[in-house]
């Protein structure tokens, strides 16, 4: 019989060490369930008498630290954490509309946030619109009697157009509709939307907020306590649940998301202005920057907030465009956004592939379309890289030209 007694301690659960000091780094929890005390104080859980975690996709603590610290960037209470960027923007909306409800959105949303709009929510019995989130007078123009919903980004992705906040959360504000906002793009740092009457903000968490490319979560806030059960009841009956160990990654990201994305818009501003006017370039795109379509709006809704992100386009076709990303194999050429270095994209060839191409020109997204999300390096050498890189396209464009005269 003795011989039992170390297979019953290998095997069962022993408490944690507890000790009179603490760790000073967030413990990582991956533990899926909790034990309780007694069917009572499982009550008392449940019934919310007492605070207690019971099963990992209902929420764990790796979760709440991280919401926490982005409810204080975003002066809200109570936001969620969900396993992707495209988990909270599906949880806002079919955790909130209905069979009958109708839903208008930006026209440049992010790609797979359009597809549900556009393929999706149909299906479900969902109405949709879209309008120019430049102009909200195009916004007035969809909206009908059922509209229930409107979501924007404040800053477009890949041209950067600026949204018109105002016009658009006065619109929604008059006529009681849930103004929901993306704000991946501008950030916290950039723009808080409740402080300018969104009812609802989203995040891709996976971007600037965790910062590092390795994390992939969402993050959902709503303004009205009323509406974060059924946000919450759906994402937990559907699985978005997020990974502890991707909380707990995004965590140690987002205590330097303000020093990143100071240093990173600091860069992105002076690259814009080192670039514009290189031969070879057809136009730089910067928020703040005089030349851009909406720069009044810009600084209004922005400060001097220009962001981390830069778009260009250089002349000549694929060739050039090619000829670029082969010139500066130090800068990552992968279609994401908000890592701690700097990535290339090409949306042509990546996000907007499937874009028909009257809209993409409507737009002025070309093959020679390049968006840069710009990271913390040393500005110098994101000037020599990308000086050189637009130099090759310049050169391959003119050897195109030659060729086909
Ligand atoms: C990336 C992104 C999303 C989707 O986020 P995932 O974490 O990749 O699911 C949604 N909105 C915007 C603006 C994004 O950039």
């Amino acid at each position: 019989m003795t011989d039992r007694k170390p297979l019953e301690t290998l095997v069962r659960r022993n408490p944690w060490p507890q000790g009179v000091s603490y760790p000073v780094a967030t413990p990582l929890q991956p533990s899926v369930v909790y034990a309780s005390e007694s069917p009572d104080a499982l009550d008392a859980q449940y019934g919310g008498q007492t605070h207690g975690y019971t099963y990992a996709r209902e929420g764990h603590p790796n979760a709440d630290v991280l919401a926490r610290r982005i409810d204080l960037l975003e002066g809200a209470e109570g936001g969620l954490i969900l396993g992707s960027g495209m988990a909270a923007v599906t949880a806002v909306l079919l955790g909130l509309l209905g069979a009958g409800d109708h839903v208008v959105a930006g026209d440049q949303l992010y790609g797979r946030s359009l597809r549900l709009m556009t393929q999706d929510l149909s299906r479900f019995g969902i109405g949709t619109a879209l309008f120019d989130s430049t102009d909200a007078s195009t916004l007035e123009a969809v909206l009908r009697p059922e509209t229930r919903m409107v979501m924007v980004e404040v800053v477009s992705n890949p041209t950067l157009r600026v949204a018109d906040m105002e016009g658009i959360a006065a619109l929604c504000k008059a006529r009681g509709i849930l103004l929901v906002v993306d704000n991946t793009f501008a950030t916290p740092r950039g723009y808080r939307p409740f402080d300018h009457g969104a009812d609802i903000v989203i995040h891709s968490v996976t971007k600037l907020l965790a910062g590092h490319s390795d994390a992939t979560l969402g993050y959902v806030a709503v303004r009205d306590p009323a509406l974060r059960k059924p946000v919450y009841d759906f994402a937990v009956t559907t699985g978005m649940t997020p990974s502890p160990f991707d909380c707990w990654l995004a965590e140690r990201g987002i205590m330097s998301f303000n020093l990143r994305y100071d240093r990173a818009e600091q860069n992105a501003r002076a690259l814009a202005d080192a670039l514009a006017g290189q031969p070879g370039l057809a136009r730089v795109i910067y928020p703040t920057r005089p030349d851009h379509p909406d720069h009044n709006r810009a600084i209004g809704l922005l400060g001097e907030r220009g962001g981390n992100m830069l778009s260009f386009e250089v002349k000549g076709g694929r060739a050039a465009a090619n000829a670029l990303v082969r010139a500066m194999p130090d800068v990552a050429f992968a279609p994401t956004l908000g890592d701690i270095g700097t990535t290339l994209s090409h949306p042509n060839s990546s996000s907007h592939r499937n874009v028909p191409q009257a809209d993409r020109e409507k737009v002025g997204i070309s093959e020679g379309f390049f968006r840069i999300s710009v990271g913390v390096e040393e500005v110098e050498l994101l000037i020599r890289d990308f000086t050189a890189g637009i130099a090759a396209a310049h050169a391959a464009a003119d050897a195109a030209a030659e060729g086909a005269a």
